[in-house]
């Protein structure tokens, strides 16, 4: 397999995420080992490949495997911040109608809208309990001339609720670096292992096979079909679906060259922060919340009174790298969130989201490859859109109706000089931090 980040992004000892050490560790999924067959074979099992096998064996009646290079969550889906929200693409509303007209963005805002439903209905259908907080998100005007642009947008959408920077205080929003906020009606947070250790075990007791520990180290046609190749196992099926999104080769497929680009996201979770502490701040909001940033900061307080903060994670994921991210992200909590300097922080770690050429999502047929799908792309929100995405790439390879976003159908771009991805994403970040102004000083020395 070849990937674009150090061999020690894809280890199993990635640093363990406070989501592993507040669940029991479930039965691992077993190794494929011999010679295995299936109508369908999906690669990766976070939300998206289990949402897809799931739907296949449910719906359709398909006899599915699913394979994971570790265990099932232990991609991003098991170490994200839990936003379930609206996301999935890094375009502008202005440039997603420059590229599918109004109908193909108002279909796009449905899709993201309608996954979100979809991941509350499952989660009540089926008993998880991974909900963790009310519905709604805000976002947080990083300077005033995007708290003006918040103001447009509210204009335009009247569920939302604009907040000027006189009144984030009441609203429990306070921080020297806020000039406003918008909130909008729309998400929810959760415990994002629950919800994919759940989708697992559904999946699992409805007839899907899973194997964890089973990487697939090789992928060919072969008679009509597709033969994957694991350390201690091989698995023949006539479809098969890459769901493998920031964790993606160069070379499985090797369509996939260049055109995915896998992006660390960083994340702290302090100790329980009292009710002293948290009015301290005057940071109180029970809402999930993002700055308007273009490298963007995520935060909410999670139900045990513990605080997770997020923002990007660097472009090197070697352990120094890795290291220097981590007191970063530290400066940068304590530069927003001047009252907690002395909140420890009691776990941290990253993972890969996953940007496309096009900078949307994909869901469909691998071009010029009978039987091969993908659905990856899901950028820093995939929560929602992955598992629906899942769903729909299951429609489309049982021959149903997927109804696809028309933005979500076009096949990734490769990216130009495919070779200079991480540097370009470097330079990128350097530009994103100079148009987005510096923090508050961090009153740390
Ligand atoms: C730190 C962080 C914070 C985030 N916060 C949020 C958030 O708050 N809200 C939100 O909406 N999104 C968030 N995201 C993004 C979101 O987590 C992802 O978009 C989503 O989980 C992607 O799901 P997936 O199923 O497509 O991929 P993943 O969950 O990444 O699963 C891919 C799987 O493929 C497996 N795999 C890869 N190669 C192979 C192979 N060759 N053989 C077998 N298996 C293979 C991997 O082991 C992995 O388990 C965050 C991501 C990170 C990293």
């Amino acid at each position: 397999m070849k990937r674009l980040y150090e061999a020690d992004a894809y280890t199993r000892d990635w640093p363990e995420s406070h989501w592993r050490r507040s669940l029991p560790v479930p039965a691992p999924a077993p190794r494929l080992t011999g010679q295995a067959t299936a109508e369908v074979a999906v690669i990766g099992a976070g939300y998206a490949g289990l949402s897809a096998a799931h739907e296949l064996v449910t719906r359709f009646g398909t006899d599915v495997v699913v394979l994971d290079a570790v265990q099932p969550g232990w991609g991003a889906s098991g170490r994200n911040g839990g936003f379930c929200c609206l996301g999935g693409s890094k375009l502008s509303d202005r440039a997603i109608i420059r590229r599918v007209g109004d109908e193909g963005a108002r279909a796009f805002h449905l899709f993201q809208r309608a996954a979100i439903d979809g991941v509350a209905d499952f989660l009540q259908t089926h008993g998880i309990d991974a909900r963790q907080g009310p519905e709604g998100e805000t976002y947080l005007a990083h300077t005033p001339a995007a708290y003006r642009a918040l103001a447009e947008a509210a204009a335009a959408d009247p569920t939302a609720r604009l907040i000027p920077p006189e009144a984030l205080a009441e609203a429990g929003l306070a921080g020297p670096a806020f000039h406003g906020a918008l909130q909008v009606a729309h998400g929810f947070p959760l415990h994002p292992l629950a919800y994919v250790e759940g989708l697992a075990r559904v999946a699992a007791a409805a007839g899907v096979r899973i194997h964890g520990d089973s990487p697939v180290l090789h992928l060919a046609p072969e008679g009509g079909g597709w033969r994957l190749d694991t350390p201690d196992g091989t698995l023949r099926a006539k479809r098969v679906l890459v769901a493998t999104n920031g964790y993606s080769s160069e070379d499985l497929p090797r369509w996939l060259a260049g055109r995915s680009l896998p992006a660390l996201s960083s994340i702290m979770v302090t100790r329980p922060i009292s009710a002293e502490e948290r009015a301290a701040q005057g940071f109180t909001s029970a809402l999930m919340a993002a700055d308007t940033r273009t490298a963007l900061h995520y935060f909410r307080h999670l139900p045990d009174g513990r605080f997770l903060f997020g923002m990007r994670g660097g472009t090197s994921a070697a352990p120094a790298a890795i290291a220097a991210t981590q007191t970063r992200v530290r400066v940068h909590f304590d530069a927003m969130f001047p009252a907690w300097t002395g909140v420890e922080t009691e776990s941290r770690w990253s993972g890969f989201v996953c940007l496309t050429g096009s900078l949307a999502p994909f869901v469909g047929r691998v071009p010029g490859a009978e039987g091969l799908f993908a659905a990856l792309g899901w950028h820093g929100s995939g929560v929602a859109p992955a598992s629906r995405g899942g769903r729909l790439a299951a429609r489309l390879i049982a021959g149903a109706e997927a109804d696809i976003p028309a933005l979500m159908a076009l096949p990734p771009r490769r990216f130009p000089l495919p070779a200079f991805r991480r540097t370009a994403l470097a330079a990128g970040y350097l530009a994103a931090e100079l148009r987005d102004g510096a923090l508050p000083r961090s009153p740390r020395p």
